[in-house]
């Protein structure tokens, strides 16, 4: 399989930094309701933080970081029984309140007591390896059987109105060749889901060429809580996701990234912004449309955005009249959709929309032992040392600290046996083949 090229110098570098980010995340629970496979926390029982205290983690992160939003996760936020008031407490301090659940606590009735509450969106994490088997309807279906279920979601934010609607996905080696069919889907749910998240699989297996230390202690690799004793592919990278979707949408083009800390061309969040319907894509939005609504963004708001409100993003055809000149991805966009208006006038009244696609690969090590982290990480969160220290930190490895008191450091065991995973896992495999 050929590797796929993106140049990173074509791409807006998104300008999230520690201090002044998009996102920040919260975790007022580390409890949940299932037990994914390839989660990042370990479920831990009546795990809920004290609503004061999670109020103190909002106040030590706004006193270092601006952000556009919270996102709430956990575990899963909507069983931490303050929800309510944590997401009136996030939304009057002006910050804009994300949930990231797995759907199943939502009712009805708590939906309409966030919304009241200024709930500003939620992020559905729903893949095929979740043991969704409470549920009898939902065992053993793979990723595009699953499209019921965020269809079902999709469609209770929608009947309430005004709320923001994410999907993420956790990608593997054996589930990658859903994702075009996903974000196929997305598109023909355009109107109702305004962003789908695909973040790539990372576990540390028995063929680990490194050793682990905290500190100066030794850490065996199957003691760490993101280790899996199977043989499987842990080092999928954003470019093999972009190659898979194209095969089915082959003017997939993504606009903004950021890149990691060990690597410049590492696509650790990589974002694609395209205009449609539901039946036709016109395009996707190039570098300078992303720059421009960051910086005028930026200088309104005095932060970055991250997630637009539903209103915005039904804006599409004034967007493609009004920014053309300005970005390259919008001016074929909108040539594309006069074309399609000319064809058939009529078409000029079907709403066109904004849509959100965004391709998240986590820590990839290193030969050296560096590991390579999203450089401007947006899902920073709290941590307080045993001393007391109070740290912003990265929340995919926040089991390290908690069980070892600090990030663990890799060192390779044998440099000879050490891949550089710049390169696609998937051509590697391919070539072996
Ligand atoms: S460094 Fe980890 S926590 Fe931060 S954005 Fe990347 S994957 Fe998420």
């Amino acid at each position: 399989m050929e590797k796929c090229y993106i140049d990173p110098v074509s791409l807006y570098r998104l300008p999230w930094t520690m201090p002044d980010n998009g996102i920040t995340w919260l975790e007022p629970t580390a409890q949940c309701n299932l037990n994914c496979y390839g989660c990042y926390r370990k479920n831990i029982k009546n795990s809920h933080k004290p609503l004061d205290d999670v109020k103190h983690e909002l106040d030590f992160f706004q006193s270092l970081r601006k952000s556009d939003c919270i996102s709430i996760a956990g575990g899963d936020p909507l069983l931490y029984p303050d929800i309510v008031k944590l997401v009136v407490d996030i939304k009057s301090r002006g910050l804009k309140p994300i949930i990231n659940t797995n759907g199943i606590a939502l009712t009805n009735e708590l939906l309409d007591e966030l919304k009241k509450a200024g709930v500003f969106g939620f992020t559905f994490h729903i893949d095929s390896k979740q043991g969704r088997g409470r549920d009898p309807k939902w065992l053993g279906k793979n990723e595009i059987e699953l499209n019921e279920l965020r269809l079902y979601y999709a469609e209770m934010l929608a009947n309430k109105g005004g709320i923001a609607c994410s999907f993420n996905s956790t990608v593997y080696y054996d589930t990658i060749q859903y994702v075009p069919d996903l974000v196929e889907w997305a598109q023909k749910h355009i109107d109702i889901v305004h962003t789908m998240v695909f973040i790539l699989f990372r576990y540390i297996t028995s063929d680990t060429p490194f050793d682990f230390y905290a500190g100066d202690k030794k850490i065996v690799w199957d003691d760490i809580h993101y280790h899996s004793n199977k043989d499987e592919v842990t080092d999928l990278m954003a470019t093999d996701v972009v190659k898979e979707i194209r095969k089915k949408s082959p003017e997939f083009t993504p606009a903004a990234f950021l890149n990691g800390t060990a690597k410049a061309d590492h696509f650790k969040w990589l974002l694609s912004e395209r205009i449609g319907n539901k039946g036709k894509i016109f395009g996707y939005a190039g570098n300078k449309f992303l720059e421009l609504i960051m910086t005028v963004y930026h200088y309104k708001k005095d932060k970055y955005l991250s997630y637009a409100s539903p209103k915005a993003l039904r804006m599409g055809r004034l967007t493609l009249f009004n920014t053309w000149f300005l970005d390259r991805g919008i001016r074929k966009a909108l040539k594309k959709y006069l074309k399609y208006v000319l064809v058939n006038p009529f078409r000029i009244f079907k709403k066109v929309y904004l849509q959100s696609i965004m391709i998240i690969q986590p820590v990839d090590m290193m030969p050296n032992g560096d590991q390579s982290m999203c450089d401007g990480c947006p899902d920073i969160t709290y941590w307080k040392d045993k001393d007391g220290t109070e740290k912003l930190v990265w929340s995919c490895r926040l089991e390290e600290p908690m069980k070892y008191g600090d990030f663990l450091r890799m060192v390779p065991k044998n440099k000879e046996t050490v891949p550089d995973n710049g390169s696609s896992v998937i051509a590697e495999i391919a070539k072996i083949k």
